[in-house]
C-alpha cells in the first residue's frame, strides 16, 4: 500500500507483528484487560512519532485524548529522557485534551478536522474509546444507542486518518471473565464494540512481571501470530 508510514513503538519484536509499527492511515486497537498496558503504549507513541523517521518516528506531533484522566506527564518526561530527547520540547508536542464525557470526545475529534490542517500532527490517541460510552450507556436496553454512536466516532476517526495520513491509536479495556458479564455483550473479550470496524486489533496479555504478550486480531495483511514485549520506566521495549 502506497504512502503509508509508520511508527516505532519501541520494541523491535511488537513492531515487527505490527508489519512495522503503528501505520498512518489506519486505526490501531489495542485491547486486553487493565494493566495491560494499553495506556503505557499511548504514551510510548505519542513520544515516538516525534522521533526522526530514520529512528522510527515522523517527526511529528501527537493528540492525546483521555477519557479517564490517566495521562502523566511524568511518564512523557521519563521515556522522552530515555530516548535523549528535550523533555520540555517533547511535552510542547504533545496536545493533551480531556475528554470528560463521549459528546464531548466526538466534539473534540470533529474540532480536529480544522486543527490538524494547520498543524504537523501525524498521531492522535483516544485512549480509552470506550469508557465513556460504557459508562453512559449500560446495558443491553441502550445497546443500539451505544453502538450507533460508537460506530459514528470511529468513522469520524477514520476519515481524519484518511484525510490526514495520520496514525489512530485507540484502546479498549475487555473483561478478564466474561461468562460474568454475560448480560453485557460488549463486555467479552474482543467483544464486538469494535470488532467490524476497520483497522488493525491488537490483543494485549498479562504475563510474568513487567512482560505483556501482544496478538493480532483478524488482520488481513498481517501474519498472524503473537509476541513478547516489556512495560519499562523508558517505555516499550523488546
Ligand atoms: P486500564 O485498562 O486499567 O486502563 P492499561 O492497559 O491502560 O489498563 P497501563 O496503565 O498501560 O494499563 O499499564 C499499567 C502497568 O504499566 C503497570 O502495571 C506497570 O506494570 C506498568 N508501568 C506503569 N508505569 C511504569 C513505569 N514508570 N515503569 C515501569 N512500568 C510501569
Ligand atoms: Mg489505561
Amino acid at each position: 500500500r502506497l504512502n503509508i508510514h509508520k511508527i516505532t513503538t519501541g520494541s523491535k519484536s511488537l513492531d515487527d507483528l505490527l508489519g512495522g509499527g503503528i501505520e498512518t492511515r489506519d486505526m490501531t486497537e489495542f485491547f486486553g484487560e487493565y494493566g495491560t498496558g494499553k495506556t503505557q503504549i499511548c504514551h510510548a507513541l505519542a513520544v515516538n512519532v516525534q522521533l526522526p523517521e530514520d529512528k522510527g518516528g515522523l517527526n511529528a506531533k501527537a493528540v492525546y485524548i483521555d477519557t479517564e484522566g490517566t495521562f502523566r506527564w511524568e511518564r512523557i518526561e521519563q521515556i522522552a529522557r530515555g530516548l535523549n530527547l528535550d523533555p520540555d520540547k517533547v511535552m510542547e508536542n504533545i496536545y493533551w485534551i480531556r475528554a470528560v464525557n463521549s459528546h464531548h470526545q466526538m466534539a473534540i475529534v470533529d474540532q480536529l478536522y480544522d486543527m490538524l490542517s494547520k498543524d504537523n500532527v501525524k498521531l492522535v490517541i483516544v485512549d480509552s474509546l470506550t469508557s465513556h460510552f460504557r459508562a453512559e450507556f449500560p446495558g443491553r436496553e441502550n445497546l443500539a444507542m451505544r453502538q450507533q454512536l460508537l460506530n459514528k466516532h470511529l468513522h469520524q476517526l477514520i476519515r481524519l486518518s484518511e484525510i490526514y495520513d495520520i496514525a489512530v491509536v485507540v484502546t479498549n479495556q475487555v473483561m478478564a471473565r466474561p461468562d460474568v458479564f454475560y448480560g453485557d455483550p460488549t463486555s467479552a473479550v474482543g467483544g464486538n464494540i469494535v470488532a467490524h470496524a476497520p483497522g488493525v486489533r491488537v490483543q494485549l496479555k498479562r504475563s510474568r512481571g513487567n512482560k505483556r504478550i501482544a496478538r493480532i486480531v483478524d488482520a488481513p495483511h498481517l501474519p498472524e501470530g503473537e509476541t513478547v514485549f516489556v512495560i519499562t520506566e523508558y517505555g516499550i521495549k523488546d
